[in-house]
């Protein structure tokens, strides 16, 4: 649990695995700790990806992404977040 916890509260780190260098999943564990460590992305940076979004095959209903279950405007707020198919 303690290392659970260290490796949210702790220094960020590089995402993804050192090993195989596949792109880590965003996390509802990692937007919880982006908060704690106020890493926002910019306005204009989530504007863009909200239109990225907006343009996407995966959005439903406006608003939730059915690849990755987020509602993608609040996925957009996180600076270290990113789409599951890497178009943003
Ligand atoms: S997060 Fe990626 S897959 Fe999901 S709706 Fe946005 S662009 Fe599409």
């Amino acid at each position: 649990m303690i290392s659970y916890l260290t490796r949210y509260l702790g220094p960020r780190r590089a995402q993804g695995c050192a090993d195989c260098q596949k792109q880590k999943r965003y996390t509802l564990l990692d937007a919880a700790s982006d908060t704690l460590h106020g890493e926002f992305a910019s306005e204009e940076v989530r504007q863009k990806r909200i239109e990225i979004c907006k343009g996407c095959e995966y959005l439903a209903m406006g608003s939730n992404c059915k690849l990755c279950g987020c509602f993608v405007h609040v996925k957009a707020r996180f600076k270290n977040a990113s789409c599951d198919i890497n178009k943003w």
